[in-house]
This record gives structure tokens, C-alpha cells and sequence, in this order.
């Protein structure tokens, strides 16, 4: 019989208030019931949030060395349960084994650097204007975080969220996907196990219309980390600004791959195939479009379609399977009406096209690698995230028009080029309007010390990853200590007159 899962609010393992269930079922084989979980609303979040407040008063106060001694224990956990929650990870969402190993790997990566971050969180100590005064701007805790995250990287990214935000001091309340909640309940396991007290650390499953919203409305909640779609990140934002909670949003992208007529053409097209089909094209980095220079767009199209149709799609559970399922039958859906508007736009199918139902196949989701070429840049295969295994060829006649098409989107999180002109690479760091550029490498690769994610409507300014999260979540306190033993006054007794 299939696992039943709860939720953890205030140091307990609970059902949801209602009673009410939903099934996670695997992508690549949808008799596989992976377990039933809490479908949760206001109530059961209300009581999370009340446990958060109440933790704050302690964990806040708990020195940060001694946070990062428990998130060190959490890499360690992690390490050693590596494989399984990989294949947990491959069983609810289907991505292949050798990609979620990597996604665990980036969640013990992430915990040794909250780990480090313990014994720095360094603020500024500064001159002071006035004789006998100290000025410091210290990092303090902001009090309880929403975490708000999507099922294409289960573990990398709450870890991203969750481990920076406990370890500066905060108290987290964690929504998950309802794709993924199993790999999420793994995560609060280990943070239990490794020490994290009672109310530090909650995690309520269900909807985003009725969990998410009912987190990002509370009045005491006081940050949201939201990763997602565009559209839902929008909604965050205005209903968060009623109350000016601090939110940050990692959203969606339209990621391009340049290939120039210079290009070391099996590098690239190494680039491509991982880039556009890894993660069954499901990763907000995942190239999806591929802009090639005219002279070359014949040859290197056809290099990457022929690679396109020797790519074998299964169970990520199994060896020799190069692509997986889409997450739910929605998503291929949608990515299959975006093929039929792509045709329908104009765009030549080269390659895929179709739900897949070969051998092993037709009880998951999986849809066929898939290449459209003669896009042109306004069509909505151009400019719409697909969030599938669809990749769009776009012709460009010269390294400017290459960067122009490049930009021309919404979205601007991850790009690259592939080109032997070092000038070329070097404009294209300075012309590309994105988060991340790659030089000679494709649209995916995060490192996890380095910070992460886009401009325009890819997200709200904040970065994810490395040093610069631990940003989001502190506040800068300014202290001044005047030793002087006489009312000093700043502008006033500090200027000769
Ligand atoms: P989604 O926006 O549908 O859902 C993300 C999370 O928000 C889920 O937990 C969901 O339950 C919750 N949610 C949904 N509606 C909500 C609402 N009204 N209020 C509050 N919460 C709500 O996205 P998804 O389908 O899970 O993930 C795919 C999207 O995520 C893609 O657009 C992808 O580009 C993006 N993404 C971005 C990044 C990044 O770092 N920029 C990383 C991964 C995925």
C-alpha cells in the first residue's frame, strides 16, 4: 500500500484539519501511486505560521556558528542518503536518475555552504563623523519565510531557500509543489534529524490557491521566496505589496542558445541536446531557443536533429534512458498545442511532434524530443515558455541580429554562445540582457555558490544561490555606540563652522 504522508506543524506530524488527501502518482508509470498527502487550506496553515512567530523568539537567537553546525549535519545526511531520495525524486517527477543525483548533490552543496556562511553572515563596521562613536550595520533575522516552490527541482530548490533562510535565523513555513511532495517531506526529515527544533522548520502540502495564497496573505508572515511561473509570481507581488512584505521571485525564462559560424559545432551541439531536452526541457534555464548563424543554420540544424531522433525517451529509473516524462498529463498537453502552434504559425516540425508510446511508454507521460525549424522570432514558439522538450531554431544573419533576437523576449534569465571569437564572447557578456551567459556551454549548469537568476520579467531583482541570498534574507541593522560620554550631534558637531 502506498504511503501515507502529513504534514509537520509545530513539532508534529499531522493530517491536514479537513481530512482531506491528494495522490502523487509517478509521470513515467501513472499506476505507480508514489503516496497520498494532507490537501491543505487556511486552517492549516494558520496553526504552521502561529508555530513559525512563536519559534522566532528562540531560533533568532541562537548563535549563527551553531546554526551552521546543524546545517553541516544536514549535508551529511543528505550525502549519505543520496541515491534514495534521487530515486524518490525520479519516481514523482521523472527526470533521469543521473539528473536528480545531481539535483540532491546541489542540496548537500547548498548545506556546506549555509554551513561556512554560519561563522561570516559579515556586516560593515564603518568611521564614524564624530570622536569616541563606533558604527557598525549588523545582519539581523527577519522573522517567519513563506518558501513557495515549483516540482522541476525538488530538493535544489527549497534547499536554496530553506537553508539560507534558517541559518540567518529565520523560522520557515514550506509549501511545495503538489507534484513533488515526497522529495520535500525527505528534505524536513533531514532537517529534523540533524536538529532543527520543533516550529523552527513547518511544511503544509496542498494547492497553491488555497496554501500559498493563504501563506502569502497572512499578516505574520513576514517574507515570501517564490519560485515559479511568471504569471503566479505576479500575483504574489501585488497581493504581498498590500502589506510590503519582502518578497523574492524566481520566475520564467525563454533561454536562447547562439551558435556563430566560428563554433566548435560538436560542442555545441552537445550543449544543445542537454541543454534543450534535460529535464525533459522542465528547467527554467532549459534552452529553448537555438539561434544560428545563416551560413551555418543548414548544417548545424540538421546535426541537431539527427542527434534529436537517436535520444531515447523512459523510465528515468532505468538505465540507458536519456529523457524522461513530462511532470503531468497538463504539461503535455500544453506542450503538445504549443507544437500545433508553432505549425500553425509557420514553423516546420523536424524532428518529434507527438506523445510518445512505444515500449514501456504508454502509461507515462512522455512526449517526443521535439525540433521546429524556420521559427521566426515573433511567433509564440519564439517567445512563449514552453516548459517541455520542444526546441525552436531561429536563423540569424549576423552576430548583432544573433544578440538582438536573443533579447528579444520578456523573459531574461540564462543564455549562451558558442563561438572561437573571444571579442564576440566578450560583447556578448556585455550585450545579453540575462541573469546568466554562458560561454561555450549551454543554458543549464548552476553552480550553487554562485548567484542565481534573471532580469526583466525573469524575476524581481533578488538572487538566488552563493552569497548574495543571505541578502534576502537578513535585514541590515545600523548601530551606533557613542563612548564620548557628551551629546554628540551627526552634521551639527561634526562640521567646523
Ligand atoms: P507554478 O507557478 O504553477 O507553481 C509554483 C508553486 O507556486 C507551486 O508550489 C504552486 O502550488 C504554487 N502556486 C500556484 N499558484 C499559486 C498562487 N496563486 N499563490 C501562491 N502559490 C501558488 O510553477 P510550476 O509549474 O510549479 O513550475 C514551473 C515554472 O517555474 C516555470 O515557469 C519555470 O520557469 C519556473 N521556474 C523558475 C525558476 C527560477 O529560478 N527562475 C526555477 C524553476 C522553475
Amino acid at each position: 500500500m502506498a504511503k501515507k504522508f502529513q504534514n509537520y506543524i509545530n513539532g508534529k506530524w499531522v493530517d491536514a484539519k479537513s481530512g482531506r488527501t491528494f495522490e502523487n502518482r509517478n509521470p513515467a508509470n501513472w499506476d505507480e501511486l508514489v503516496g497520498t498527502f494532507p490537501l491543505s487550506s487556511k486552517e492549516d496553515v494558520e496553526e504552521a505560521v502561529k508555530a513559525a512567530r512563536k519559534a522566532f523568539d528562540t531560533w533568532r537567537l541562537v548563535p549563527a556558528p551553531r546554526r551552521g553546525d546543524i546545517m553541516r549535519k544536514v549535508g551529511d545526511l543528505l550525502t549519505s542518503r543520496k541515491e534514495e531520495v534521487a530515486q524518490q525524486m525520479t519516481r514523482e517527477m521523472g527526470k533521469v536518475l543521473l539528473e536528480t543525483r545531481g539535483d540532491v548533490q546541489e542540496g548537500i552543496d547548498t548545506a556546506y555552504y549555509a554551513s561556512s556562511e554560519g561563522r561570516r553572515l559579515f556586516g560593515h563596521t564603518v568611521p564614524s563623523e564624530l570622536p569616541s562613536k563606533f558604527n557598525m550595520a549588523i545582519r539581523v533575522p527577519i522573522g517567519v519565510a513563506a518558501i513557495i516552490t515549483p516540482w522541476n527541482f525538488p530538493m535544489a530548490i527549497p534547499t536554496w531557500k530553506i537553508f539560507p533562510a534558517l541559518l540567518c535565523g529565520n523560522t520557515v513555513v514550506f509549501k511545495p509543489a503538489s507534484d513533488t511532495p515526497a522529495t520535500a517531506t525527505t528534505l524536513v526529515e533531514i532537517l529534523l534529524e540533524a536538529g532543527i527544533p520543533p516550529g523552527v522548520i513547518n511544511i503544509v502540502h496542498g494547492g497553491g490557491t488555497e496554501v500559498g495564497i493563504a501563506l502569502v496573505e497572512h499578516p505574520e508572515v513576514d517574507l515570501v521566496s517564490f519560485t515559479g511561473s511568471t504569471s503566479v509570481g505576479k500575483k504574489i507581488s501585488e497581493i504581498a505589496s498590500r502589506s510590503l512584505k519582502r518578497v523574492s521571485l524566481e520566475l520564467g525564462g525563454k533561454n536562447a542558445q547562439i551558435v556563430m559560424d566560428d563554433a566548435d559545432f560538436d560542442l555545441a551541439l552537445e550543449g544543445v541536446l542537454w541543454g534543450a531536452f534535460g529535464t525533459t526541457g522542465q528547467r527554467c534555464t532549459a534552452t529553448s531557443r537555438l539561434i544560428i548563424h545563416e551560413s551555418v543554420y543548414d548544417k548545424f540544424t540538421s546535426m541537431v536533429v539527427s542527434a534529436t531522433k537517436k535520444l531515447r525517451l523512459g523510465d528515468g529509473l532505468k538505465s540507458g534512458s536519456d529523457v524522461g516524462p513530462c511532470v503531468n498529463e497538463k504539461q503535455r498537453q500544453i506542450v503538445d498545442e504549443y507544437v500545433k502552434i508553432g505549425q500553425a504559425e509557420g514553423a516546420k516540425l523536424l524532428a518529434g511532434g507527438k506523445d510518445a508510446t512505444g515500449d514501456g511508454l504508454s502509461k507515462g507521460w512522455f512526449y517526443e524530443p521535439t525540433v521546429l525549424g524556420d521559427v521566426t522570432r515573433t511567433m509564440r514558439v519564439a517567445r512563449e515558455e514552453i516548459f517541455g522538450p520542444v526546441l525552436s531554431v531561429i536563423k540569424a544573419k549576423s552576430f548583432e541580429e544573433a544578440i538582438d533576437i536573443c533579447n528579444d523576449t520578456t523573459y531574461g534569465l540564462s543564455s549562451s554562445i558558442y563561438t572561437q571569437d573571444i571579442n564576440n564572447a566578450y560583447r556578448a557578456i556585455r550585450d545579453i540582457e540575462a541573469g546568466i551567459t554562458y560561454i561555450n556551454s549551454p543554458t543549464i549548469g548552476a553552480e550553487a555558490h554562485m548567484p542565481f537568476g534573471g532580469v526583466k520579467e525573469t524575476g524581481n531583482g533578488h538572487r538566488e544561490g552563493g552569497w548574495t541570498v543571505y541578502d534576502f534574507f537578513t535585514e541590515w541593522k545600523t548601530v551606533y555606540v557613542d563612548y564620548s560620554g557628551t551629546l554628540q550631534r551627526a552634521q551639527i558637531d561634526s562640521v567646523d563652522r
